[in-house]
This record gives C-alpha cells, structure tokens and sequence, in this order.
C-alpha cells in the first residue's frame, strides 16, 4: 500500500518548538538558497488567484522535474476581526515519476517560517552587514518569526515596532523579550523607523495603503516588503520605489501582486535569484535604499515543504495517511468498491 506522509497542525506545533523557530528558520534559508541557485531549473508561472469582495484564495504550483508541489493559501485581512487568521495554507508534494502524491502538510505555521527564511535570505544579500536594528510596521501573525529570521541570519536583536492595533504590539512584545529581544513600542511608522537599519512592512489591509512614506527613508535602509501582495494591496509610497534598487522573486507574478504594480512592465527590477546565483549584484553601496517587494512564490512553498518532510522522516511528527486509491489490478478501480472486497461492513444508510 502508498502511503502519503502527513504533518498535521498538532505534528508541525510539535517539531517547531522542539527544534526552535529561529534554528529552523535559520537552517531553512540554506536550503532556500539551494533552490534559489538553480532556479531556471524550476518550472514556473504566477500562481493562481481567485479573488472574492473578502479576501483571495490562491493555488502556488512548481516542479524541479523530479517533484511537484503545490501550496494552497488564502488571504483574508478581514478576519482577524471575526476571530480567523488572515493567512491559512496546507501543502503537497508528488513524485513526477507516477504523479503519486507523497507528502502533506499543514502551511499556515511553515508559510511563516518560509517567509521568514526567504525575508532573511534577501536581507543578507541587500541589508548593511553592519545592520542591527530593524523597524517592523506590523506586528501580526508573521511579525515574530520575521524578526527571528532577521536575528538568524544578521544577527538583528533591536527592534522598533509599529502596527495601527496596540494589542497586537504588546503580544509582540510579550513573545519576543523572554527570547532575548530589544523592543521599543514606537507611536507611529515614522518612528518605528528612525535610526532602524532594515524596515519590515508586514501589515494586511486590501488597499493601496501607505504605511511607509518616502520622507521617512533614508539613505542605506533595506525594506522588506512583504504585505503588498495581491493586486490592490500595496504598503510603500511610490515615491520610494523610483529612488530604490528593487528585488523580486519572479517578475511576472510581482509585476502583478507586488509593490511594483503601480509601475509599467519597463520598471527595472533584479531578480533575487540572479544575486544568490552570483549572476547579479545586490547591495552595491552603503549608502543605497533597497527594497525586496516580496509576494511570496511557490519555489520557497517547494523548499518548505521538502524541508519539513526530510527533517520528519521516521520520526513521531509525521504520520501515514491511505490517500492514494490502489486496486491490486490498476485497470479494475471499480472492484474496489464492490461489497465483497470491502473488508468492513459498510454501515446502512437510513
Ligand atoms: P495579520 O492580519 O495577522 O497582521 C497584520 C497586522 O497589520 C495587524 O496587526 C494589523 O493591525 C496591522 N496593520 C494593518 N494596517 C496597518 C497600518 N496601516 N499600519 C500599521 N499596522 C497595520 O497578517 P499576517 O499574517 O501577519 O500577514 C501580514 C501581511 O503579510 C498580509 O498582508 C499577508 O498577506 C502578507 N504575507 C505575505 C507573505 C509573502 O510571502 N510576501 C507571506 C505571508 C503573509
């Protein structure tokens, strides 16, 4: 019998906090590394967007030609005032060979650690390696594990933060101090960011919004921008984007959903795979703003997920489920329901 590897909700809490958010994160951006370098293997295409009047519901699949993969994700900035999350996602891998699924899992949890470990991946390629105080304008679902990302890979541990809801910054707080953290709650976006080395924009609001203004950038700042992410929803004034060295994941999905969708196809942008790749510059100069417009994009989505299926294999994370339909004779799938072969009674029906 094929059996698919499942991670379930409970399983994923479990091997988070056993072997530590940061820990995980840090060694994930190696292995998105890994992806990001042999990127044009991949085969790609912006992923699939279902918009509703609430929120937008999305497909992310990709293949290295020997795996496939998808996440399913949706984005509801709404919903945490009915007491739901704005993002939720579970994953699947298959094997190209016979198409057979192989691996299932829950995303919500891995979306933040992927996006978390793909924000400190492009930071260590774009921010001051002298960076050590960051900025964050959101302090969501996503906002601690960014800034465990940001300490994993640059070793940031000063933050200044901001969000339009004080509660959700005293829960930021309150989770990140026991962890070693320096908070400052600020009064306002404008200073959130003064004195910060790298600027987080992480906020959910179906609006092209502008948490961050041009006015409030200085030179040397990285931006990580990950809330703009879906076709009128933007965070950064437009006026930063045109005096800023912008990197994308994959043009034709962030030309679309990202920061840059004010802009023309013409908008010169660097992929960030060319600059893991050693094909293009990142950061050139201390004194240049940089911004990673991130929309997330179903390769980290592959990455995550293979990551957690090697990290759980054999272990009491991961359990079996009997997903996969298999008749003993491929051609008869009818015989398998056919009384007689169903081992367990099947229960009447009134
Ligand atoms: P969330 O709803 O949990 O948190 C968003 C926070 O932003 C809330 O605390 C809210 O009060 C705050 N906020 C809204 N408008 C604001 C404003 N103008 N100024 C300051 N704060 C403001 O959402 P989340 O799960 O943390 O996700 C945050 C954003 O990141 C969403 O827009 C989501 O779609 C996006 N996201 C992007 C990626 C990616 O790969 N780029 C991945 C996951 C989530």
């Amino acid at each position: 019998m094929t059996t698919v590897s499942f991670v379930d909700v409970p399983g994923m809490r479990r091997w988070i906090a056993e072997q530590g958010a940061e820990q995980i994160i840090g060694d994930m951006v190696t292995a998105l590394e890994g992806d990001f370098r042999r990127w044009p293997q991949f085969d790609k295409s912006p992923r699939h967007a279902v918009h509703t009047r609430e929120g937008v519901m999305e497909l992310m699949p990709t293949s290295d030609g020997d795996e496939y993969g998808f996440k399913y994700v949706n984005g509801h900035p709404k919903n945490p005032l009915r007491g739901f999350q704005t993002v939720t996602a579970f994953g699947v891998l298959a094997q190209v060979d016979n198409g057979y699924p192989t691996f299932i899992a829950e995303m919500t949890l891995l979306t933040a650690l992927r996006t978390a470990a793909t924000s400190a991946m492009a930071a260590r390629w774009l921010a001051r390696r002298d960076a050590s105080t960051m900025a964050m304008i959101g302090t969501g679902s996503q906002a601690e594990f960014q800034a465990l990302g940001f300490r994993a890979a640059l070793g940031i541990d000063r933050l200044r933060v901001w969000d339009t809801d004080p509660a959700a910054m005293q829960k930021l707080v309150r989770n990140l101090e026991p962890l070693g953290f320096e908070v400052t709650v600020a009064s306002s976006a404008a200073d959130a960011v003064l004195g910060a080395d790298v600027i987080t924009t992480c906020t959910a609001d179906k609006t092209n919004a502008t948490v961050l203004r041009d006015a409030d950038v200085v030179p040397g700042v990285h931006i990580n921008a990950i809330g703009g992410d879906c076709p009128g929803k933007t965070e950064l004034d437009q006026a930063i984007l045109e005096r800023a060295s912008v990197f994308v994941e994959y043009p034709e999905q962030t030309r679309v959903e990202g920061e840059i969708q004010a802009f023309g196809p013409e908008f010169p942008v660097t992929e960030l795979w060319t600059v893991v790749a050693g094909e293009a510059l990142g950061r050139t100069s201390a004194d240049e703003i940089t911004v990673f417009d991130s929309v997330g994009f179903a390769i980290e989505d592959f990455t995550a997920l293979r990551f957690v299926r090697d990290a759980v294999r054999g272990t009491s994370y991961e359990a079996a489920l009997d997903l996969v339909a298999e008749p003993s004779d491929p051609k008869d799938l009818f015989a398998m329901v056919t009384p007689a072969q169903v081992r367990e009674p099947v229960a009447a029906v009134h």
